[in-house]
């Protein structure tokens, strides 16, 4: 079997032990004769798995009983709707606008109620003090920008109810729910395949939003039906449930985190000991430890570079179509080992073409 070294932004690399078990329960899952794809989600088996998949977020974050966890389709998108159509009722949202994925959030929350930007700036976090939340009654934003490579390394501190997209650092590292009001994760970068987003929201939120909501588009429809209203995407659940186990397994959300520090640092490294080959123009408190963007001085090279990674089995390297450049996403199933394995690149690379 030949497996790649995968740095794909979403979806991306999934734990080799987990599709190991996808494998082996293909064709017989928990006795049941039939794979987990081809039974009934209403199922003793499948019930159990959905309530133990929202158990295992609970104790991994160690989420008090104030909230539910609650598993929607739509991805990340559809949650840029459901937030401020969920949220309304405490007033307009703020949002924190340093990326792409915070600026579509924005925008169409524009669509749906009165939103306002609380601090817009680019290649950084805004600093708390920026932040302008006057009036408003949730402050929105983007823990991790994908496509841009910039992180929060704080909580913002406010008096509003705090909505965050954390698509890309989803169980990366720890997080006190307890000062969030609603949180959502599209799976497919640190937490299974597409088709899932998990929503962990404080149960005080729900069922707010009035009569005239959309039922699916409401979260106390999930919340009432385990999220199973309509039929929930089974085995995006399944596999998420896998993976849960095995970030228990390698240590919890610590354990995840310490080597999202020892990765990002090998590629952050590269790129800074390069003698300005390779740059990278984040602030650099507020890079990312989960997307490494970088250009290299000479853009020629790009198309090079991209082939010869390839060639040592290093995939998927290239940068978002919108900003260009060259990406590196190590998430959590991405090894030290094959982040190590980039990085030696990386350097050999500069060294023969510098
Ligand atoms: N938010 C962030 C931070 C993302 O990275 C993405 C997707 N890359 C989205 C939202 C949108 O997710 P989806 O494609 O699942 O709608």
């Amino acid at each position: 079997m030949h497996r790649v070294f995968n740095f794909a932004a979403g979806p991306s690399a999934l734990p080799i032990e987990v599709l190991k078990t996808i494998h082996e329960e293909l064709f017989d899952w928990k006795g049941m004769g039939a794979s987990v794809l081809e039974i009934s989600h209403r199922s003793k088996q499948f019930t159990e798995t959905i309530e133990e998949t929202g158990e295992l977020i609970k104790e991994l974050y160690g989420i008090n009983s104030d909230y539910e966890v609650l598993f929607v389709q739509g991805g990340g998108h559809l949650q840029f709707a459901m937030i401020p159509l969920n949220l309304q009722f405490l007033g307009r949202g703020a949002y924190a606008v340093n990326g792409v994925w915070s600026a579509k959030a924005f925008k169409e929350a524009s669509k749906i109620s009165q939103a306002g930007i609380a601090a817009q700036v680019e290649k950084r976090v805004p600093l708390e003090e920026e932040l302008k939340t006057e009036g408003a009654g949730f402050l929105y934003y983007c823990s991790n920008e994908t496509v841009n490579g910039i992180q929060y390394h704080y909580v913002p501190k406010s008096k509003c109810v705090l909505a965050c997209d954390m698509s890309s650092d989803f169980l990366s590292k720890p997080v006190d729910v307890s000062k969030y009001g609603v949180i959502f994760a599209g799976a497919q970068k640190n937490f299974g395949p597409a088709g899932l987003t998990v929503v962990i929201v404080r149960k005080d939120l729900l069922g707010k939003c009035g009569e005239s909501t959309p039922t699916m588009l409401d979260y106390q429809t999930y919340a009432k039906s385990l999220s199973m209203f309509n039929t929930p995407p089974v085995f995006s659940i399944y596999v998420a449930n896998l993976v849960a186990k095995w970030i228990k397994k390698q240590g919890g959300v610590e354990e995840m985190y310490r080597r999202s520090l020892l990765k990002s640092e090998l590629l952050y490294s590269a790129i800074d000991q390069s003698g300005g080959f390779y740059y990278n123009d984040v602030k650099k408190e507020d890079r990312s430890l989960m997307n490494v963007v970088f250009n290299l001085k000479n853009p020629e090279l790009e198309q090079e570079f991209i082939e010869s990674a390839k060639k040592e089995d290093l995939f998927n390297v290239k940068g978002h179509r919108i900003v260009g450049g060259m990406r590196a996403s190590i998430y959590n199933a991405v090894s030290v080992e094959g982040t190590q394995k980039l990085a030696d690149f990386m350097k050999r690379f500069a060294i023969e073409h510098g």
